[in-house]
């Protein structure tokens, strides 16, 4: 699943491609994943895309946004006006012409996502529910020991990916950010010393930063609009069988997701 990094990624692809430019044309082809009201895109501006968490907004002059939820294998392909997009709409769910000739589709292998146009108010509402950015200025030490402190006897990876607590944190940061700050997964929050609380939010962030650099980690089905992510081989324990260090992985359940750990890096 499109974490933090890899939703990044596709935001800084989606505003040079679109920004600027008008939706003269919508096509729906899949009414669970784009809802009927994404047709009210038809003659507006984008004037902006950003992120929030996992979640892509498409801006539009008149104040009204897209809301795009990619969950696990939502994705976009675009091509210039000369260009054809034929082959990539097998999966597609949804077709925008814009105002330079060039076309963008949604795109869905497993429909789990979302696509949804919301006014002002209602983006508001539902982008409040959601927790702090992991990479924001506010985001300061002091700020994620406060946050913590908030909840001593959760265990801290699940915390970790709560969006309400951090947004925009999976399964894959979450495990390659414990195990650099070398924390076990399975541990409570108030069992935490301060070092490993530093240890923390330095290894996260600069995880999250050099993910964004190498476009993200092309794991599972994640593809950005120009192709693969790079991040995948910095990755330290998701998907391995040994830590770095040759120590074998073990595995454990929290909160209903496969976690991979090194009980010897990780204490
Ligand atoms: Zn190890």
């Amino acid at each position: 699943m499109p974490e933090l990094p890899e939703v990044e990624t596709i935001v800084n692809q989606l505003k040079h491609a679109l920004v600027g430019k008008k939706i003269l044309a919508v096509k729906i082809k899949d009414k669970k994943v784009v809802s009927k009201k994404v047709m009210e895109a038809i003659g507006k501006e984008v004037v902006n895309v950003w992120r929030r968490a996992k979640s892509i907004i498409i801006e539009f002059k008149d104040g009204a946004s897209l809301l795009i939820n990619l969950r696990m294998t939502g994705h976009f392909h675009y091509a210039k006006k000369s260009l054809k997009l034929a082959p990539y709409e097998k999966y597609m769910v949804a077709k925008f012409t814009l105002s330079d000739g060039s076309l963008l589709t949604h795109n869905s292998i497993r429909r789990f996502g979302s696509v949804r146009m919301l006014n002002r108010g209602q983006l508001d509402t539902e982008l409040g529910k959601l927790g702090q950015e992991p990479l924001a200025k506010e985001f300061t030490l002091q700020k994620f020991i406060e946050l913590l402190s908030k909840k001593t006897k959760a265990n801290i990876k699940t915390t970790l990916m709560d969006q309400k607590f951090l947004a925009g944190i999976g399964n894959i940061y979450a495990m390659e950010g414990l195990y650099h700050a070398r924390i076990s997964p399975k541990r409570k929050i108030d069992s935490l010393s301060q070092l490993e609380v530093k240890r923390l939010y330095l290894q996260l962030q600069r995880i999250l930063r050099l993910a964004i650099q190498e476009r993200g980690s092309t794991v599972d089905n994640y593809v950005h609009i120009e192709g693969s992510g790079g991040f995948q081989k910095y990755l330290a324990v998701y998907g391995k069988e040994n830590c770095p260090k040759k120590h074998p992985m073990k595995k454990v359940n929290l909160g209903g997701r496969g976690t991979y750990y090194c009980e010897k890096c990780q204490r």
